[in-house]
């Protein structure tokens, strides 16, 4: 099946009681068991599982390629919830340029209890190579990445990582499974903040992770997120459930529109630089080619004049709006380092655009104006 029947379809059978083709919103905290505790249905309470939070794991699993999904409160818990299965005294290797949540976990939370985390270049094989330790535990990846959109190779990291007895974790939230599978590239684990293109209308807050095979660290992480609490709560279940299928049609408008912006904006004088995979002189292209079904709706650019330059851009635009997340319907712009708290990563010079569904020209015009 394509995927974009798949997306229509996966988790989508009629409620079983009353042939429903919505998905019943399952709202219970509790379920009726037997006096020695015998479940009907296999659920207990909320905490552990829930109908609708699972009909959203069996979509999502079937749409990654992957065994087994586990949904959480949040992409932050569901990196979390990886990351603390990491035992103390474990090496994470992680991207350079990154969520920057992420960053804060390696460089915050997880030294505190024994975890080293070192960035590398991602994009450069040989980096990576060099920085794998026998203690490496994890490679985590994140392509395209944020905010830079650097590529890097799944496959080839994969391999590397493998040969070295570490797991291949990759964050797929600015590709989504529709451009971009890494468990097929040989990733053991996908993450997802499921608040961006799954949710699609900036009201859902979500994260996934999706696991190649249903082993041991599955069934660990599934036991530390009934314990710790972060899952998914129904409501948001089934608004992202719904959000599924819509994407495939929601993100071949989003790149289209990216695709004219790109084109556009590589072409203006006052911008030094514009981070888009699929642009032919992006550094990451050649492999964005090889690896993604198409290069996704984020972007960013680097103003030639610096970071007044990029503030005062940024105040000029109409139609985008100046607001962190991405992945929905209204257009958006960030300069990233403004939002980093004391130590911004970002250069100033940067800002950070998600492309939403409005018409290309009109994106266009408004870009125009503001540089004009
Ligand atoms: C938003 C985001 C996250 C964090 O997800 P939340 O749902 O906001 O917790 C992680 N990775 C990427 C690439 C993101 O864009």
């Amino acid at each position: 099946m394509r995927p974009e029947t798949l997306f229509v379809h996966a988790g989508a059978e009629p409620d079983a009681q009353t042939g429903a083709l919505a998905p019943p919103l399952h709202l219970a905290t509790t379920f009726a068991h037997g006096p020695a505790g015998e479940r009907r249905a296999g659920y207990e309470y909320i905490r552990e599982g829930n109908p609708t939070q699972d009909r959203f794991e069996t979509a999502l699993a079937a749409l990654e390629g992957g065994d087994a999904a586990l949904a959480f409160a949040s992409g932050m818990a569901a990196i979390t919830a990886l990351l603390d299965a990491l035992p103390p005294g474990a090496h994470l290797l992680y991207p350079q340029d990154c969520y920057a949540g992420l960053r804060v976990l390696a460089t915050e939370f997880l030294p505190q209890r024994g975890v080293v985390a070192t960035a590398v270049d991602v994009t450069d094989p040989e980096a990576v190579r060099a920085a794998l330790t026998p203690q490496t535990h994890c490679l985590w990846l994140e392509t395209p990445s944020n905010p830079r959109l650097r590529v890097c190779d799944i496959a080839a990291l994969a391999a590397l990582a493998h040969a070295h007895g570490a797991l291949v974790a990759c964050d797929n939230t600015f590709a989504t499974p529709l451009l971009q599978q890494p468990l097929a590239l040989g990733a053991d684990v996908v993450m997802h903040s499921t608040t961006k293109y799954f949710g699609g209308h900036s009201d859902v807050l979500g994260g996934a992770l999706v696991f190649a095979r249903r082993d041991e660290l599955h069934a660990a992480i599934a036991h530390r997120r009934h314990i710790t609490g972060s899952v998914m709560s129904p409501f948001n279940a089934w608004l992202t459930l719904r959000g599924l299928r819509s994407l495939p049609a929601r993100m071949a408008w989003h790149c289209a529109n990216a695709r004219r912006v790109a084109e556009f904006l590589a072409a203006q004088p006052k911008i030094e630089r514009v981070n888009w995979p699929g642009l032919a002189a992006d550094p990451g292209h050649a492999v964005a080619t090889r690896q993604m079904r198409d290069f996704g709706a984020m972007l960013s650019i680097e103003l030639r004049d610096g970071r007044d330059a990029a503030l005062d851009f940024a105040s000029r635009l109409k139609v985008f709006t100046n607001a962190t997340s991405l992945g929905g319907c209204e257009s958006l712009v960030e300069h990233r380092a403004s939002v980093e708290g004391s130590q911004p990563v970002s250069p100033q010079n940067l800002l950070r655009l998600s492309i939403g569904l409005e018409h290309a020209d009109d994106l266009i015009a408004d870009l125009a104006q503001a540089l004009a």
